[in-house]
């Protein structure tokens, strides 16, 4: 039996799992992974370090031109982000980016630039890309959607072990506000907001683990590139 390329978009709230899913998944069917929120993190680091102004559009525009995605595969086979040749896996999942990343991915010319790339990297399909709207406006024909949330506590126990392992200690109360906030910011922005699109699965990841989401996620993959 051939079973057909598809691609899968998986979407929902700031520390659900998504990635962490989106990663075993993309594993277990020898599909690319792609994270879509690395990618407004690393412009998020190129305007800080730049210190571009968010209400200049020329100069929004100027640095999108500069700032070159790429993601390369390490020696564990973990896909890690870099920006114009360097490495920014690490630096991008600090909380100076956190802070600032939803309201540089409000601006309209960052989400077109980000978005068109997207689409770029997932024309051939054997894909699996996570973030905030793949299944709403990037690939709306993607043939599998998942939609995933979880308890804020959870969500934000979760962040701040992650915190931990690649950086350092940060306070709950501090990982509940940066993720109450950036919620806020991505379903209330005017361009491409947060939302489950109609045909999406939803899946509440708090009680069930890692394997469970991942397997679930497989199992409707497989029932699509068996149908579709
Ligand atoms: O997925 P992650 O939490 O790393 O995403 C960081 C931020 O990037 C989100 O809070 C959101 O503001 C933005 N984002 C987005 N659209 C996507 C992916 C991420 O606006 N497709």
């Amino acid at each position: 039996m051939r079973l057909k390329k598809i691609v899968i978009a998986i979407d929902g709230y700031s520390a659900c799992g998504k990635s962490s899913t989106a990663k075993q998944v993309a594993k277990i069917l020898g599909y690319k992974y792609i994270d879509t929120g690395a990618m407004y993190r690393a412009v998020t680091l190129y305007f800080l370090d730049h210190y571009i102004s968010l209400t200049n559009p020329k100069e929004v525009s100027k640095a999108l031109d500069d700032i070159k995605i790429q993601f390369h595969l390490n020696a564990e086979k973990q896909s890690e982000t870099f920006l114009n040749g360097l490495n920014v896996e690490k630096e991008i999942r600090k909380m100076r980016i956190s802070d600032n990343v939803s309201q540089v991915s409000t601006l309209k010319q960052v989400r077109e630039a980000m978005v068109a790339q997207q689409r770029k990297m997932g024309k051939e399909k054997g894909v699996v890309m996570d973030g905030r709207d793949i299944g709403t406006v990037v690939f709306p024909d993607a043939e599998l959607k998942v939609f995933m949330t979880a308890d804020m506590n959870i969500r934000a126990y979760r962040r701040q072990q992650e915190l931990l392992a690649n950086d350092k200690l940060v306070d709950l109360e501090e990982v509940i506000e940066n993720l109450i906030m950036r919620d806020r910011i991505d379903t209330t922005r005017a361009e491409s907001p947060l939302k489950k699109a109609d045909d999406a699965h939803e899946i509440d990841t708090s009680f069930i683990t890692l394997e469970e989401q991942v397997e679930e996620v497989v199992r409707l993959a497989i029932s699509r590139m068996v149908s579709e």
